[in-house]
């Protein structure tokens, strides 16, 4: 019987462990753009627009690990983290704490430039229109800090990466090591977000990353107003780490009931 043939989630490592495709990461990401888009006021929707190569940029954050670990064998340490996994023998939190740092720093340094640019669309209104919109490249500026954080917010919910609970809250019940049974499959690639709960879910945590850092710029503080958005609508609410909740015990299982 070869991998595919296993249940999943019988053992502590499922037998196969594919990484999200390019497609998932571009729709994922097109997907939270017109989340974040449809509840946000007029005069901030248009930054949104900004971000076209948004998705490709996303994507991109595989191609330096992929061709490090698949053309040279190399396995630099700490290279899991833009991937929401972890090297071998370290700990899940650590991981975890490594892994979230890096998603909501680089959400953090978009949150100053959406700032910058929304200052200028409202303290220089006409200048602003003649130069049609985003004539500074602000929308390169926020693309590329926000591809990292995104990417990695995404391959959190990949099945590959990390062993979640199957139904809404998706608590993190591990975080998968990059070792030698891992390497052997992570190169085929996983089409399974298109119809799955996880799938959607990261798409769901995407819109909500966007829209915190977007919503986070027209307050005067609002770096702080990020940190406080984040933790509400994207940490509590899609990253849930089960050995860092209170009360969690490993028999509890991941039902729903046993988190309220
Ligand atoms: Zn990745």
């Amino acid at each position: 019987m070869g991998d595919r043939g296993r249940k999943p989630n019988a053992g502590a490592i499922p037998g196969i462990k594919v990484a999200w495709e390019s497609a998932a990461h571009v729709q994922m990401t097109r997907g939270g753009l017109s989340l974040a888009q449809t509840n946000l006021p007029p005069e901030l929707r248009q930054i949104l627009s900004w971000l076209s190569d948004l998705p490709q940029k996303v994507v991109e954050q595989d191609y330096s690990w992929a061709n490090l670990t698949g053309v040279f064998g190399y396995n630099p340490k700490g290279g899991q983290v833009a991937h929401f996994m972890k090297d071998e023998g370290q700990s899940d939190i650590e991981a975890y704490d490594l892994s979230k740092d890096l998603i909501l720093a680089s959400a953090a340094k978009a949150v100053g430039v959406v700032r910058r640019s929304y200052l200028y669309m409202t303290q220089q209104p006409k200048l602003y229109r003649w130069g049609f919109g985003d004539t500074q490249g602000w929308g390169q500026e926020i693309s590329a800090c926000l591809a990292p954080a995104l990417h990695t917010l995404q391959d959190s919910f990949s099945p590959a990466h990390v062993h979640r609970s199957q139904e809404p809250l998706f608590i993190i019940l591990e975080i998968y090591a990059w070792d030698k049974v891992n390497k052997i499959h992570h190169s085929e690639l996983d089409a399974s977000w298109k119809n799955s709960a996880l799938g959607m879910a990261a798409k769901a945590a995407s819109g909500a990353l966007i829209k915190c850092v977007v919503l986070a710029a027209v307050d005067p503080n609002s770096q702080n107003a990020f940190q406080d958005f984040a933790q509400n609508y994207v940490v509590d609410k899609y990253l849930r780490l089960s050995v860092a909740l209170p009360n969690w015990r490993q028999n509890d299982a991941p039902t729903r009931s046993a988190f309220g």
